[in-house]
């Protein structure tokens, strides 16, 4: 890159119009250069940063991302009108399986929930906000602080932290088992927790458990480059033990610091956003909504859009199946007034008025089903099996990208009842959003196996496509699951080694030896039962001992007396030209049999 180059600061998107403007060139010129590259787009379709950033070097400018890009991004006009207030954190509590995570989430949620809420209602939506008396270190007085605890099934974090380039979470509290350390999960939160910048706090649980070695973990984390406060890093670690809560009140402590040093804050006033974790049907309510509350007062009677359609809040209740008539920011709660399911991860956004809602719902319905292009066909595809028939591979390694959260979770159900045991298919890697260059890099890193880049209702930038091109990795795009799946299935059928089934062909009896020398011997059987061909199989019948191989031998010609045949049938004496190791003794019984391959049912 040109060192002289000029540096122009963007957000994580910019529309054609604005970099026209940057660059400096005319609409129609700019245009023109993206159709070279292969982008159709008009003037306010939005670019992502990676594609606009290719566009400029060409014409001699640097594009640097805007710092503070995520929370820029989902600022609106009200940010301005209402002054912004602390809200509590929202935590989200990640970690390889069996660390300890739902054992955390169960301990806090029945010390603290239970607490502030007398009488005990029982818990009605898995997310929960707990209050916790934190005491002033310097004024010692007592103050009770809220913090919001999400919970989400480990595969789900990632919805947790971040959806729709929005950070969801604010806190991350990775458990890591005193006794087993640093796992894959671990490592796959790490990964996570780095990617969207979000502060963690290490808590290393089952500390009452023994075989613990603290050393050993926190070693493991400086070579994650993920080193705790001590080891010179920046994430505290808390010693717990979710089974006995030593050392939760620690932890709970450690996050209200993080989040007085974060200082968390949000307008609790004007129209709501939020983000929803969870949608279910339920047969007296209908559509439900766990949602969290981002920003602004949600209110019965709200219109609203999610997920490309319009509605209107019917009714609010809080975790603890408590109507409550308005909610605020960090509050996860419970909604009903959709028309149809919203998608995980999507989020809310509360609209002047139901007439502003539809039309809002109208464009971003328009906006959604003008996505796609296909860049691989259905030749890449047979192609692609061809490659793997011949590695003889059994697993298919792929990078899914899709458009929310909600079409992840499906997909991956689907490819789950599509695995039996000589077959499978493994996500290296998964996200939400369009396919990025570094998606392409990671299915390029799984040297020497077939990994590709799928795409469920998202397309990749120009940075990927360039990547892809480069590296041979295939992406394909896909709008309807089935149709994916189905692809997937035809390659996963492909790719599997078929099951070797010996057919018994016949049974014979050793007469004579004519050829012991050489690679292919000549073998006098007298066969008593069955039809032999050429290309069957001849093998002695002897005991073997543990390590001894029975031998045995492909037949390359039949002969009867001193014609050559392709059969030979019972009962018969003929002479079979063996490629065979060993030759029988005379008057050992051999049998004969084919090879078939078949390939399992998937
Ligand atoms: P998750 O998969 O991360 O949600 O893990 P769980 O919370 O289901 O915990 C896995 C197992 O570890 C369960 O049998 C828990 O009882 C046990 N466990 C969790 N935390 C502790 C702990 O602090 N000490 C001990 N001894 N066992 C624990």
């Amino acid at each position: 890159m040109n060192e002289d180059m000029k540096e122009i600061q963007v957000g994580e998107t910019i529309e054609v119009k604005d970099l026209a403007k940057i660059l400096g060139i005319p609409i129609t010129e700019l245009i023109g250069s993206l159709l070279k590259e292969g982008i159709l787009a008009t003037i306010n379709a939005s670019l992502d940063f990676e594609t606009a950033s290719i566009i400029a070097e060409e014409k001699g400018i640097k594009l640097v991302p805007k710092a503070a890009i995520e929370d820029a991004e989902v600022e609106d006009e009200f940010d301005k009108q209402y002054k912004p207030k602390t809200r509590p954190p929202v935590v989200t509590i990640v970690g390889h399986v069996d660390h300890g995570k739902t054992t955390l989430l169960d301990y806090i949620r029945k010390s603290d929930v239970a607490k502030s809420e007398a009488g005990g209602i029982t818990q009605h939506i898995s997310s929960y906000q707990i209050e916790h008396e934190l005491k002033d270190s310097r004024s010692g007085k007592k103050e009770k602080r809220k913090i919001t605890f999400l919970d989400t099934p480990g595969h789900e974090a990632f919805s947790a932290i971040r959806a729709q380039g929005t950070k969801i979470t604010d806190i991350l509290v990775l458990v890591v088992a005193a006794d087993d350390g640093v796992k894959p999960q671990t490592i796959e939160a790490i990964d996570l927790a780095k990617a969207a910048k979000v502060s963690t706090i290490i808590a290393i649980n089952k500390i009452d458990k023994p075989g613990a070695n603290l050393h050993l973990i926190k070693g493991q984390l400086v070579e994650q480059d993920f080193a705790t406060e001590d080891m010179g890093g920046k994430n505290p670690a808390v010693l717990v033990s979710a089974k006995s809560g030593e050392g939760v009140d620690e932890l709970l402590e450690t996050i209200l610091l993080m989040a007085d040093v974060e200082d968390f804050k949000a307008r609790d006033k004007g129209p709501a956003v939020g983000v929803v974790l969870e949608s279910n049907l339920d047969p007296k309510k209908g559509v439900t909504a766990t949602t969290l509350i981002q920003k602004g007062a949600l209110k019965v009677g709200d219109a609203f859009v999610v997920s490309g359609e319009a509605g209107k809040i019917k009714s609010i209740e809080d975790y603890m199946g408590k109507k409550i008539k308005t909610a605020g920011p960090s509050l996860p709660v419970q909604l009903t007034g959709f028309s149809n399911q919203p998608l995980i991860g999507d989020i809310l956004k509360v609209a002047s008025s139901d007439k502003e809602a539809k039309a809002q719902a109208h464009s971003a319905g328009r906006s959604a089903s003008a996505r796609r292009i296909n860049i691989a066909t259905k030749s890449d595809l047979s192609t692609l099996s061809r490659q793997i028939k011949d590695s003889k591979m059994t697993t298919l390694n792929v990078v899914i990208k899709t458009d929310v959260f909600g079409s992840l979770e499906a997909i991956k159900k689907s490819l789950e009842a599509i695995k039996t045991d000589k077959a499978s298919i493994k996500i290296i890697h998964e996200g939400i959003g369009g396919i990025n260059e570094s998606d392409v890099l990671t299915a390029e890193g799984q040297e020497g196996q077939h990994v590709f880049v799928i795409g469920f209702r998202v397309n990749p930038n120009l940075a990927a496509k360039k990547a892809a091109e480069k590296a041979g990795v295939k992406i394909f795009t896909y709008d309807i699951i089935y149709e994916l799946i189905d692809d997937l299935k035809d390659l996963l059928f492909e790719a599997m080694e078929p099951e070797k089934i010996e057919i018994q062909k016949g049974k014979g009896k050793v007469l004579k030896i004519f050829r012991r020398g050489g690679k292919a011997k000549v073998i006098g059987v007298k066969l008593n039962i069955g039809e032999v061909e050429v290309g069957d199989y001849l093998r002695i019948l002897r005991e073997a001992g543990e390590d001894e191989k029975i031998p045995e031998g492909k037949i390359l010609k039949i002969q009867h007396v001193n014609e050559e045949l392709k059969k030979a049938t019972a009962e018969g004496e003929f002479g079979f030209e063996v490629e065979i190791e060993e030759v029988p003794e005379e008057g050992e019984k051999v049998e004969f049999f084919k090879i078939e391959y078949n390939k399992p049912k998937l």
